[in-house]
């Protein structure tokens, strides 16, 4: 079954309510194109701006959390539950973007935390992976990024894992403007695809793969070609309507 593909928009701690809300009445009229073209819309605005978003997406767009904590309540200053989420009609989260990863302590063990509870609430995990620049430079990625998944997905059952996302994010592609090459992004999605495998079966197959880093309207078409990369994670091109509109019809 072909997996269909997904442009998701990682907003970060950009745009205010009514800002979001601008976003997400103009792209209204992007429902039909998207579901023509088979591809799922999503953007991650920040904790306050997910229920205005919500309410004007409508059935526009996915409107993911950035992040949410793995218990249900307690003392846990500054930190947002999954029940929380779920009254607002929140039902993805991102979990381990590089960003959390790098000034928030976001552990992949951390991260496992987060994604068990997320299915149990029978909610959508998108789980960010990617080495740094040093990493890469030494020849580590497959090292750093199989550890990310196997330790995120741990203990998860093939039924677990039938909705999961994954993204494959090269740290030093990120808002940089330095892409890593289309035969780059394939070679680690496809190898991210076999320690899936490893991991949760023949779930991996349904796995949603993407790339993000510096994804832009002039190459996401490259990158949407590779056959293991099911769509992209996008932060700066996702914030204004025009260049989103532009991913979309570029995908096509
Ligand atoms: C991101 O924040 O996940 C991202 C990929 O950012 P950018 O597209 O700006 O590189």
């Amino acid at each position: 079954m072909a997996r269909r593909k997904l442009l998701m928009g990682n907003w970060k701690m950009n745009k205010t309510s009514a800002e979001a809300k601008e976003f997400a009445v103009a792209a209204k009229p992007l429902a039909k194109e998207a579901r023509a073209a088979h591809v799922d819309l999503g953007v991650a605005p920040t904790y306050l701006s997910l229920a205005t978003t919500r309410k004007y997406a409508a059935k526009t767009m996915i409107v993911a959390a950035q992040n949410c904590h793995f218990k249900e309540s307690g003392a846990y200053t500054g930190e947002v539950s999954i029940p929380m989420l779920k009254e607002f009609g929140i039902n993805w989260v991102i979990l381990g973007h590089s960003e959390r990863r790098a000034y928030d302590n976001e552990t992949s063990e951390k991260c496992n935390a987060k994604i068990k509870a997320l299915i149990a609430n029978d909610m959508v995990p998108l789980y960010c992976v990617g080495e740094t620049l040093a990493e890469f430079e030494a020849g580590r990625t497959k090292e750093v990024v199989g550890e990310q998944v196997r330790k995120g997905l741990e203990g998860l059952s093939e039924e677990d894992a039938k909705n999961l996302v994954v993204a494959y994010e090269p740290v030093w592609s990120i808002g940089t403007g330095k892409n890593a090459s289309t035969e780059i992004a394939q070679d680690v999605c496809h190898f991210i695809r076999t320690v899936l495998k490893e991991c949760v079966g023949k779930s991996a197959n349904k796995i949603r793969i993407l790339y993000g880093g510096s994804v832009k309207p002039e190459n996401i078409k490259a990158y949407l070609s590779c056959p293991d990369v099911d769509g992209a994670l996008v932060g700066g091109a996702s914030l204004k309507i025009e260049s989103y509109t532009e991913l979309l019809r570029n995908i096509k």
